[in-house]
């Protein structure tokens, strides 16, 4: 059985003025099926092909180094875009709006530790907003392609929301300021759908 790109949730151009039509075209339709064509050459032939994907990024620490990125970068995106949504940039409600409360203080409290995750991650990766092993969410932030749910990963947990925060994510339009990407991309929150992750993930 071999991975899949899925059908980006809404228009290339969806997300505009905030990430541009072009970066999404060449991240999502570049990048991300490089990730899924590579991850499928790297598993071909092994018990891989078997697993679902969380399957296989769960007990990452078994595998190659290509399925470690190229696994990881599928999840990752995957991920990212179901999160975003030209309908976003309100802020969370419910359950966890409380849970933010709780563990943040405040919304802005969140938005700026994730900021400064991103902000502070050197080279390639993504910060993160997880439901932790305590049932707690926290931020963290991962190397290149990791993420939280990676048994290699320095801080575990289930991530609800990334940011990528490679450069292939925001250079074309941003460039080199990496932080005015981080504060764009609130305009494209999609919190519902995070919502909906953390109910699962608790
Ligand atoms: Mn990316």
């Amino acid at each position: 059985m071999a991975f899949e790109l899925e059908k980006l949730p809404y228009a290339e151009n969806a997300l505009e003025p905030h990430i541009d039509a072009e970066t999404m075209a060449i991240h999502y339709g570049r990048h991300h099926q490089a990730y899924v064509d590579n991850l499928n050459k790297a598993i071909a032939g092994t018990d891989a092909e078997n697993l679902s994907l969380d399957e296989i990024i769960k007990n990452i620490s078994k595998y190659s180094g290509a399925v470690r990125n190229n696994g990881g970068g599928h999840y990752n995106h995957s991920l990212f875009w179901s999160v975003l949504s030209a309908n976003g940039g309100k802020e969370p409600t419910g359950e966890l709006a409380d849970a933010i409360k709780e563990a943040f203080g405040s919304f802005d409290e969140l938005k700026s530790q994730l900021q400064s995750a991103g902000a502070t991650r050197f080279g390639s990766g993504w910060a993160w907003l997880i439901v932790g092993k305590d049932g707690k969410l926290a931020v963290t932030s991962t190397p290149n392609q990791d993420n939280p749910l990676m048994d290699v990963a320095e801080v575990q947990g289930t991530p609800i929301f990334g940011i990528d925060v490679w450069e292939h994510a925001y250079y074309l339009k941003y460039q080199n300021k990496r932080p005015a990407y981080l504060e764009a991309i609130f305009n494209v929150v999609d919190w519902d759908a995070v919502a909906k992750r953390y109910q699962e993930a608790k």
